[in-house]
């Protein structure tokens, strides 16, 4: 393990003075369960094993990087992409989910529980599940249900229990609520999985941790291709995991700059964007401290973003201390940048990448113009199947 990811988080859960735990004393005791079974259990022989038995004959790990060479073609930079839309269920999440899976085994839990938005995080949770013979529980807001129809579907199909939520506004941030109540319920039988680097600790640990496999294929990929390591390492920020997958693979390399890509949206007013990073003051959301956007009163701001999975009014814990320490640059892209990307992309490599993913691809369309002979190489989190008939019905073919 690399020494960065040895000396962080400190044993409070804290990155700097951003994460920690904020809960109610009933769920912390379970949380400190679970951050000692995770420190014992996760460094076994066993779990590490099996774990990457796990990544390799059903993940399909490593997934390949990729050198653009049509896109690059055109501008003077080179881009690169480590495929996570190989991954199988077509994107990053199920690193996590699956770690989270064999945990709960280890932990002898019988059931996962999760919040969905989009229901990304859901599906590979659902995928987990399956895998591991356990039962899952995902907690989802009612209007997000009627939206993400497809989702809902393959959860059932995978066997999971979709909870249907319908206080407020009966999206993400009740749903999560939700689930913490029937986690508190079930504490002894079952386990909560959350799907970024956010939450109370151990999670922003414990999912940077599963992620950090990203990052160490593509360094050794990018090395193996190049003979050198790339210039610029970039990707989209919605809670962060798979920037903090792909960072901490690099963190240790001080010249290799790191650049996260966060939602611009529609516009920078309050409720059209969703870039936490670049425009959050420090608060308390969900159980832990980060960077947030807020309104006048320093409640949780309404947020948007074309890619549903990037629009969270937080950000992952780690992530603010890397930016305070500059060792991570935040930026954004907007709406229309991530739809050139999707499209460009699309026609001219032959992948047709995620909305959140475009984001990154946008960031790395930009530098790869302004900056002659560099490389840049972007975590493409996942693929862009599930996003086809909004963008066509709503942009058409470009
Ligand atoms: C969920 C999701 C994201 C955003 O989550 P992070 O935790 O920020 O990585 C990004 N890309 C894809 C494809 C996703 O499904």
């Amino acid at each position: 393990m690399s020494t960065y990811l040895k000396t962080q988080p400190d044993e409070k859960g804290f990155f700097g003075e951003y994460g920690g735990s904020f809960i109610p004393p009933e769920l912390q005791a379970e949380m400190d369960k679970i951050t000692d079974a995770y420190y014992s259990i996760s460094k076994s022989h066993d779990f590490i094993s099996e774990l990457r038995s796990i990544r390799k004959h059903f993940q399909g790990r490593p997934t390949p990087t990729y050198f653009c060479r049509n896109m690059s073609r055109n501008i003077n930079g080179r881009i690169y992409l480590k495929r996570e839309d190989l991954n199988h269920t077509g994107a990053h999440k199920l690193n996590h989910c699956m770690g989270e899976g064999l945990l709960a085994k280890y932990l002898g839990k019988k059931k996962l529980i999760a919040e969905t938005g989009a229901g990304q995080h859901g599906v590979a949770l659902a995928t987990a599940a399956a895998y591991f013979g356990l039962e899952c529980e995902i907690h989802m807001g009612e209007v997000d249900i009627k939206k993400e129809h497809p989702n809902v579907v393959r959860m059932k199909l995978l066997g999971a229990t979709v909870v249907p939520v319908s206080h407020g506004l009966k999206t993400l941030k009740e749903a999560v609520d939700s689930a913490f109540q029937a986690y508190l319920k079930d504490p002894i039988t079952a386990i909560y999985c959350i799907g970024s680097v956010v939450g109370p600790h151990p999670f922003p640990m414990m999912v940077r941790d599963f992620q950090h496999v990203v990052g160490v294929e593509a360094r050794e990929q990018f090395l193996e291709m190049t003979g050198e390591l790339p210039d610029t390492v970039s990707a989209c920020v919605g809670g962060g995991s798979n920037a903090m997958g792909i960072f901490s693979g690099f963190i240790d390399d001080p010249q290799v700059r790191l650049v996260g890509v966060e939602p611009s949206g529609r516009s920078l007013k309050m409720g059209d964007h969703a870039a936490s990073m670049s425009y959050g003051k420090p608060g308390v959301l969900h159980g832990f401290r980060s960077y947030l956007l807020q309104d006048e009163k320093g409640e949780p701001a309404p947020v948007y973003s074309i890619a549903s999975g990037l629009d969270y009014p937080g950000s992952g814990p780690e992530h603010c201390m890397l930016k305070d320490k500059g060792r991570v640059e935040y930026t954004t892209a907007s709406d229309d940048d991530c739809l050139n990307a999707f499209y460009t992309l699309s026609k001219v490599e032959g992948i047709i990448p995620a909305l959140e993913s475009s984001h990154a691809v946008a960031y790395a369309m930009k530098y790869a113009s302004e900056n002659p002979r560099k490389s840049i190489l972007v975590n493409l989190s996942g693929r862009g199947d599930k996003d086809i008939d909004f963008v066509v019905d709503t942009y058409g073919i470009r």
